[in-house]
């Protein structure tokens, strides 16, 4: 990877496009623009169109008008839409690397592995849309038969954010151009340019005006809330913070729309003492550091077999410690700055509240001074249990570091908390790592592994972090109804 100039940045920036993109065209936003800021200075990138109310209202009656049409499509047009997206994604990886690095301010590495992974939803989803099914059985009387076929959910709202501002559009847009869906996404608004240029590459890679229908808006309560009270909407899928999805989830009750929700999490990583330490302190650094501790899949809490926690967390601090910190877009830089001031904020507020509770930062344990919203990867023993960021989303680089006695309390420490997304284990010991998966109450684990993420799987939670699944066999099942035919023969 060469250095990158400052005009290599700009350029990227302006071959995005920065407006509205309704029905097949690109408009400016009625209420002017917001400004896209990088994270590593503080300083503006860039301007893209703010969508007033009417906006909104004309994106969805753009995928109203597009539905019919769209799901009426050959499912096999449908599919190469996507594999051409798919294409046109991997070649321009680096560009869209680039620009990612730009707004959200992880390592272009970082950036460009969730490229590669966006890309695969729409790889996958492009097979999936020739597999959908229905059935045809024999009734138990043998009179009758029963005939089952699935139909696309309808127009859809899809609301990501701004820590994977690529991959959490794909994992929703994939499997609703595959079922035969149109759409309305907005996306983050510290994030858009990636989305903006997911769908000049979808109109380039064919798909017909008004499937996907694309706003940016400074006020995302009062753009989507009047399409979340439409009728004609039959479909919301979220991806976002618990407490945002619990309004969502308010709203939607008022037409009963289907919904999707991807929300926060409280990830525990636990470590036995028959597993192989080195073997687990590498998978917690990409457990913990992957997108600087933003991710909803990050461990925010590592429960570690007493004789062996302090050689964990020794273990994690040395390689926590040797990170290097600066903007994304240079090459040496393995922690990028979090999302903003206020991100920072927040988990400084919970490292300082863990530490005057009796807890010591092995390292770290402080934001880094200057330009940009960095805080130093950090390592914490010694932590008590009534720290908060054993209980909330820590969404930053820090590891709290606790000892257990025994498998129940382990097992007892890691449910502990309202969330359920995902969990890591590491032992190597088969017997006791199945037992465990089994009572572990998040909907994925990774065993002996520091990652879930897939576009072949199922990826989703339970309890509060939501329900729903996106990749996987069931990825296209949210946006597909079942309709069952009573047949006289
Ligand atoms: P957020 O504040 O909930 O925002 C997510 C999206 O919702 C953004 O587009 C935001 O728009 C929009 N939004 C906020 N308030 C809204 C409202 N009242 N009505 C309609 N839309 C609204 O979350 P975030 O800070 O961007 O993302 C971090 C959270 O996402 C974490 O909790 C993380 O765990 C979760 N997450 C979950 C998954 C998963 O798959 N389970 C994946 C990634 C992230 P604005 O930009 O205008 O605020």
């Amino acid at each position: 990877m060469s250095t990158i100039t400052a005009s290599q940045e700009q350029q990227v920036v302006d071959q995005v496009p920065r407006q509205l993109y309704i029905a097949g065209e690109w408009r400016d936003g009625a209420k002017g623009t917001l400004t896209v800021e990088d994270p590593s200075t503080g300083e503006g990138l860039t301007e893209v169109a703010d969508a007033s109310v009417e906006d909104a209202q004309a994106a969805l009656d753009a995928a109203v008008a597009a539905g019919p049409d769209f799901a009426a499509m050959p499912p096999r047009e449908r599919g190469e839409i996507l594999r051409r997206a798919f294409e046109m994604i991997t070649e321009r990886q680096d560009d869209l690397a680039l620009l990612m690095t730009l707004e959200m301010g992880k390592a272009l590495r970082e950036s460009a592995a969730e490229i590669a992974y966006a890309a695969e939803f729409f790889r996958w989803f492009s097979e999936e849309a020739v597999r959908i099914d229905g059935r045809y059985t024999v009734a138990a009387n043998g009179a009758g038969r029963v005939l089952t076929m699935k139909q696309p959910v309808g127009p859809c709202l899809m609301i990501t954010p701004w820590n994977f501002p690529l991959a959490m559009g794909t994992r929703k847009i994939g499997p609703a151009i595959a079922a035969g869906c149109t759409m309305v996404v907005k996306p983050a608004q510290q994030t858009p340019l990636s989305m903006l240029a997911l769908a000049k590459i979808l109109e380039e890679a064919g798909l017909p005006g008004g499937v996907l229908n694309l706003i940016t808006a400074s006020s995302s309560s009062q753009t989507t809330g009047p399409l979340i009270a439409d009728q004609r909407l039959r479909k919301l899928s979220f991806t976002g913070s618990t407490e945002v999805g619990r309004t969502l989830m308010s709203q939607a009750s008022e037409t009963l729309l289907r919904l999707s929700m991807e929300l926060g999490g409280n990830a525990p990583f636990i470590v036995f003492d028959d597993a192989d330490i080195d073997a687990a302190v590498q998978g917690a650094m990409i457990a913990k550091m992957r997108n600087m501790g933003e991710a909803c899949t990050s461990a925010n809490r590592f429960h570690v077999a007493g004789p062996v926690a302090e050689q964990f967390a020794e273990k994690l601090a040395e390689k926590m410690g040797a990170l290097t910190l600066g903007r994304g877009v240079d090459e040496k830089t393995d922690v990028g700055p979090l999302i903003d001031g206020t991100q920072r904020g927040k988990v400084d507020e919970l490292v300082q509240d863990a530490i005057g509770r009796g807890a010591t930062a092995v390292v770290g344990g402080q934001s880094r001074e200057g330009a940009g919203y960095f805080y130093n990867p950090t390592v914490l023993t010694d932590v008590p249990d009534d720290a908060q960021l054993l209980t909330e989303e820590i969404f930053g680089p820090v590891a709290p570091v606790k000892g257990f006695a025994d498998e129940d309390e382990a097992i007892a420490a890691a449910n502990n908390t309202e969330y359920g997304l995902v969990a890591y284990v590491y032992t190597n010991d088969l017997k006791r790592a199945l037992r465990v998966c089994e009572r572990l109450e998040t909907g994925m684990i990774g065993l002996n592994q520091g990652m879930v993420s897939n576009a072949q799987a199922p990826f989703g939670g339970v309890k509060q972090s939501g329900f729903g699944r996106e990749g996987g066999y069931e990825g296209i099942e949210e946006y597909l109804e079942t309709k069952y035919v009573a047949v006289n023969l």
